[in-house]
Parts: structure tokens; C-alpha cells; sequence
């Protein structure tokens, strides 16, 4: 679709300075910069940002764009990895962070309610001492609850615990023409009527602005185990992936990593895995007993399937030890080779459990057909695999060669019944495969997005809008033209 500009006008920015304050708009070069990109490989410069401090004045604010035509881009910390918080049009970061206060913890309704910008370590060490969490996604630290439930962000314990979207029962939004609307309830269970709340999980900011939420706790587990296997094949981890799922047990935690990863992991962090084809973490929680058992049947299994190294740990401090490093891989993997970037073109596809070994197979294949380093790794547990491209990126050849590779991985993927992301989400490196996944479905989110947004204001031109090779607009140096792409 063209791109059509809703820059904000000095005009209009002297009118938002009236209703957040000066202090709370920023257009210097440096602001405009660092805000025209967010931790994925777009970029494009924003009129200003502004940091509004409530539901009002944000209301008043989306009121003045719908008059003087700008674009807003809603925004918690920015650590999103497709390009969400790139403005692409143009017109006004509404970074969200200044709204941060934890409203509530109610144990006994089974619930809290937090502004949008609280970043979810916070919100876990406030609910440690009631013995209660909300999981997240790796990028906890940082990551704000808005961030998560309008990217519908989830992480390694998706599989027991499940995603950001199982976990909200309310929001307060501020609609695409400026209306506050509540929707959702306090209970854990409501039947009434459409189910708005869940309309804005994973709508990437299109859809409104999350300025109050309501969420489900889940309890902290009494213990928890963890093993680590290697095996020479990565192909052998996936089929225990698969086994361990069909059992059935859910492990909180089922990490897949492939040779790249784990000579990445140990070169930064001197952790010292063994060298090997395949490795996996796993972790086992919930009440003792069940642990012990589950644990030595996921032991036998990966016995079975040729595992030549297991590590069984119940003290907390290896365990802890055990999950930086595997926190720590993604910022590793650019130690590999001193002049590679790690970038987000194929980074969370999502396939059935049982498809797991086809799809760390034929990735494989796909990164020796295109010479280049794709290494597989992920929370293979629910399905959820991971891949970076490892390049160089002021080399154009890389960059041309990695976009065919990661056309055949998304393929794959598609084929063997899976989709383009599982947690990251769509914006706008995904949106050429989002089109092929949801071709039927696509007329409806649209019809949905022009009907509460009919002047296209909130976050345009991402998820189903974006026409261009997912390598335009990159924030490198290299430049390209749509056809050599
Ligand atoms: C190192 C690293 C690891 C990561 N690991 C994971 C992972 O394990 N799982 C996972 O799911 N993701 C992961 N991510 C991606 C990202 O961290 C998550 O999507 C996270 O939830 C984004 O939160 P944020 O506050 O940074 O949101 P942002 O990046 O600021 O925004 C994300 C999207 O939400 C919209 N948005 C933000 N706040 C609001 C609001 N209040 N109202 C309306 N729209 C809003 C934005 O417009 C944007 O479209 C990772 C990122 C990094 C850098």
C-alpha cells in the first residue's frame, strides 16, 4: 500500500505541549533519532515524542490528530523486533513509560491492574512476596505489560503458563477517535458479549492505546528442576521435543539450541556447555513429587534418544546459571564472527509440536544451501522456533543472499502447517509472509482496523498495509532497490 505522510505540524505540536507540558514533548535531533527505531531493523524519523501521563490527555491528543490528520505511534520500551514503533508516516511517538504505576495486587480475586508502561520484572518482584507472577517474554526487564499485550508477547514458560493474552481480563483503551472505553471485567470468567480485551491483544498499537490493565495471576510454582542434554544431531533434541510433549508433560520451560548457539553461549559467558549438534533445557515445576517424576521420565527419554550428555540440577544457583546463559544467546551469537549483527528477518516462526524435528531439519538444509549462518534455537516446547540471521550487514550479497533463505524458511513453515510468528509478531519484516499465511482472514482485520481508525491515525501502515520487501526502509547502511530484492 503507498505510504501516505501524517507528519505532525508545529501547530499541532504546540498543541500537545498545551496538554502534556513542555517538559513532556521532545524534538530535539538526538530524541527524533533514537525513537525513529525500535530493536528490529527498520527506521524512520518521528515529529516528536510525547510522554503523556493519562488517559485524558492522551484521549485529547488522538482528538487533535483525528483534526489535523497525523499518526501516532503508541510505545512502551521500544524493544520490539519488526519494526512496530517505526513511524513510518511520520507523526508522534506516544511513549507510554511515564504511565507506571502498579494500581492494585488483590490475591484474593486472583488479579492486579497496572498502567501501561510498568515493565514486568518490576511487576514480578511486587508479586514475588505474594507468591504470585505473570510470565514474560526474554526481554522481561525492559519490556512494559502495554508492549506485552499489544504484541501479544509470550516467552520461554508459554507452554505450561501460557501468553500475555491468557493472563488479561480487562483494559482501559483510548479508541483510534479518542473515546475512553473500558472493556473486559474483574472476573476471572465473562460471557458477555464480544470479547473486546482480547480484540487488542497482538493489534501492534493499530487498534488503541492501552491505558489501564487488569490482570490474572498465576501462582509461583513450589519447586523447580532443570535438565540439560546434548546430542550430536539437532535433529535427535527435536524429535525429544516432540516425545517429551506427547507423553504428555508439560515442562515450564523446553529451550532447543544448535551447535552455532552453544559455542555463542560459551564464548560469552564461559558457561561450558558440551560442543554438540543439539542441546536442551529443560525445567520441570509445580509440587515436588510431580517434579521428581516428571523430571526422571524426561531423563529416560532423552536417553532414548541418544542424548550423550545429561545434567541434572535442583539447586537453584546452577538453574539461574543455567537460564542466563540461555537469556544471554541471542546477545552471544554476534560474537561468532567480530564483523557479524544478528538480524531480525526470520526470527519466530511457530510450527505443531510434532513438526519440530522437520523444521530444525530443513532449516538446516536451508542455511548450507545458502551458506550463510541461520542457527535454529527456541522454546521448542510449544513449538516456537527461533532462527538469526548472522551477517554481515554493510555486505549487500549477505543481505540478498539471506532474504532468499529466509523466503524458503518461511515456506517450510507455512507448509508444514505452522505460522510466520509466534511471539514476536507482524509489523512490518513480516507482513510479505503474513499475507500469504492469513490471505482469508486479512479482508476482515482490515475492515475491523478502517472501521474504529477511518483515518488510518494509530500505527499506520503495519501488519497487513505494508506493500514494500521487508528489506526496505533498514536501518544499515546498504542500499536497495525493491527489484534487486
Ligand atoms: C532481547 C530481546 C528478547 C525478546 N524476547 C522476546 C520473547 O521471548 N518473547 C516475545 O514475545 N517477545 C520478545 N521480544 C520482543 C519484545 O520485547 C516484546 O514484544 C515486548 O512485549 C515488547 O514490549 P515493549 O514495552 O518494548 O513494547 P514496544 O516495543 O514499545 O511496542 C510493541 C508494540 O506494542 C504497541 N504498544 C506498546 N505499548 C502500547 C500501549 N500502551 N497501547 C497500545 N499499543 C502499545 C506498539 O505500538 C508496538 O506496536 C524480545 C525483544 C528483545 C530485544
Amino acid at each position: 500500500m503507498p505510504i501516505v505522510e501524517k507528519r505532525a505540524k508545529p501547530e499541532s505540536i504546540e498543541r500537545i505541549r498545551e496538554i502534556v507540558g513542555t517538559d513532556s514533548v521532545r524534538t530535539s535531533k538526538a530524541d527524533l533519532y533514537v525513537y525513529g527505531f525500535d530493536a528490529g531493523m527498520h527506521r524512520s524519523m518521528p515529529d516528536a515524542v510525547v510522554r503523556p501521563q493519562n488517559a485524558e490527555q492522551i484521549s485529547q491528543i488522538v482528538k487533535l490528530a483525528n483534526e489535523h490528520d497525523f499518526a501516532i505511534i503508541p510505545r512502551g520500551a521500544g524493544t520490539a523486533l519488526c519494526g512496530h514503533n517505526t513511524p513510518v508516516a511520520g507523526g508522534i511517538i506516544l511513549d507510554l513509560q511515564k504511565m507506571n504505576r502498579i494500581k492494585e495486587i488483590n490475591p484474593g480475586d486472583l488479579l492486579c491492574v497496572v498502567e501501561p508502561g510498568v515493565i514486568c520484572d518490576d511487576l514480578n518482584n511486587a508479586l514475588k512476596k505474594y507468591r504470585f507472577f505473570i510470565p514474560g517474554p526474554a526481554s522481561s526487564e525492559a519490556a512494559t505489560l502495554g508492549g506485552m499485550v499489544a504484541a501479544n508477547a509470550s516467552g520461554a514458560k508459554a507452554l505450561k503458563y501460557g501468553a500475555t493474552r491468557d493472563y488479561v481480563l480487562g483494559l482501559q483503551v483510548v479508541t483510534p477517535t479518542g473515546e475512553i472505553i473500558r472493556c473486559g471485567t474483574r472476573t476471572l470468567k465473562n460471557s458477555s458479549g464480544y470479547q473486546l480485551e482480547k480484540l487488542f491483544v497482538g493489534m501492534e498499537g493499530t487498534l488503541g492505546i492501552i491505558t489501564e490493565i487488569t490482570l490474572k495471576m498465576a501462582p509461583l510454582p513450589e519447586k523447580t528442576a532443570a535438565c540439560a542434554a546434548a546430542f550430536k544431531e539437532l535433529v535427535e533434541a527435536g524429535q525429544t521435543v516432540a516425545d517429551i510433549i506427547a507423553v504428555p508433560i508439560f515442562p515450564a520451560q523446553l529451550e532447543i539450541m544448535s551447535d552455532i548457539c552453544v559455542k555463542a553461549v560459551n564464548k560469552a559467558t564461559g558457561l561450558g556447555l558440551p560442543e554438540c549438534g543439539g542441546f536442551l533445557l529443560i525445567a520441570c515445576d509445580g509440587h515436588p513429587e510431580a517434579v521428581k517424576d516428571e523430571i526422571r521420565k524426561v531423563k529416560e527419554i532423552c536417553e532414548k534418544n541418544g542424548a550423550f550428555f545429561i545434567d541434572y540440577t535442583e539447586d537453584a544457583k546452577r538453574i539461574e546459571e543455567l537460564w542466563k546463559g540461555r537469556k544471554q544467546m541471542l546477545a552471544s551469537l554476534s560474537v561468532i564472527k567480530p564483523e557479524f549483527s544478528t538480524v531480525m528477518l526470520a526470527d519466530d516462526m511457530a510450527v505443531p509440536i510434532s513438526k519440530v524435528p522437520d523444521a530444525v531439519k530443513g532449516f538446516l538444509e536451508i542455511q548450507d544451501k545458502y551458506d550463510i549462518y541461520i542457527p535454529p534455537y527456541g522454546h521448542a516446547g510449544d513449538g516456537n522456533l527461533h532462527t538469526k540471521v548472522l551477517l554481515n550487514p554493510e555486505n549487500k550479497e549477505h543481505w540478498l543472499q539471506a532474504e532468499k533463505a529466509v523466503r524458503e524458511i518461511y515456506d517450510l513453515v507455512l507448509q508444514l502447517g505452522g505460522t510466520v510468528t509466534g511471539e514476536h509478531g507482524v509489523a512490518i519484516s513480516k507482513a510479505e509472509y503474513f499475507k500469504k499465511e492469513r490471505a482469508d482472514s486479512i479482508p476482515f482485520m482490515r475492515a475491523i482496523k478502517r472501521a474504529l481508525d477511518p483515518k488510518n491515525i494509530l500505527n499506520p501502515y503495519k501488519i497487513f498495509d505494508w506493500d514494500e520487501s521487508f528489506l526496505s526502509n533498514l536501518r544499515y547502511p546498504v542500499e536497495f532497490s525493491k527489484k534487486e530484492a
